[in-house]
């Protein structure tokens, strides 16, 4: 059996904490591989305007140089409507075959959210879940949203939750990474430096091609 990591995600732009997830992920889980992929239109911000998904792309790209383990998937881009993860997750299975384990990777804020994805019953199923504390985002942490939302599942030791008929459930042990697109995409809107939050490859992508221009300072012009 290969352990495949699926990382999915809006990665607007990708950030120091989604490559230190994927690596924890990669390092705690043993994994083979590390597919990240960047939804092409994510049924969860649709009203939200993203930057369009050839950039989201290269700036993966630009960030996982020199990470053999780390694999950018364009797979969402290559389907129309919705990014749903239950059609991700059957291709992934068409391509790679009976062989792959799969490993879903998922930020706690996003896993609290799980039951209102399509299918979520049938993603529980089929692939395991590995769930990472975002306390930025909140102060609950993976073992009460387990509890509450899933009651079937029982503790099988620490950081690991079984249910009959369903795959894992998985804690992923890190240190926080408090970062979040938003937090970046707030910063260039008012014109402030980035540089501790993302790579400097990926830096200088958003800078020559323009993106998340900062907002014009009110006031006089001269
Ligand atoms: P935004 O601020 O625009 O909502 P984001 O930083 O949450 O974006 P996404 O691309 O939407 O980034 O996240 C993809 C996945 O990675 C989600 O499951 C999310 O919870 C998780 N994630 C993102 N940043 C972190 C982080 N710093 N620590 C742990 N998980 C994270």
């Amino acid at each position: 059996m290969k352990k495949i990591g699926l990382f999915g995600g809006t990665f607007d732009p990708v950030h120091h904490g989604h490559l230190a997830v994927g690596r924890a992920a990669l390092r705690q889980l043993g994994l083979d591989t590390l597919y990240l992929i960047p939804a092409s239109s994510p049924p969860h911000k649709s009203d939200q305007l993203i930057t369009p998904f050839f950039h989201r792309m290269a700036m993966l790209r630009l960030a996982v140089q020199g990470e053999p383990r780390f694999v950018v998937s364009d797979i969402e881009g290559q389907r129309s409507g919705p990014s749903y993860t239950i059609d991700t997750l059957s291709q992934f299975r068409q391509n790679l075959g009976p062989e792959a384990d799969f490993f879903f990777i998922i930020g706690l804020d996003a896993f609290a959210d799980i039951t209102t994805w399509k299918k979520y019953q049938e993603l529980l199923n089929r692939t395991s879940f590995v769930v990472i504390d975002r306390p930025s985002h909140g102060c609950r942490t993976v073992n009460e949203v387990v509890s509450k939302c899933f009651p079937a599942y029982e503790q099988e030791e620490k950081g690991i939750w079984g249910c009959e008929g369903s795959q894992r459930i998985y804690a992923l042990e890190m240190e926080p990474v408090p970062v979040s697109s938003s937090m970046i995409r707030d910063r260039l809107r008012r014109g402030e430096a980035i540089d501790d939050l993302i790579p400097a490859v990926v830096v200088d992508y958003l800078q020559c091609n323009r993106l998340f221009p900062a907002a014009k300072k009110k006031g006089r012009e001269n």
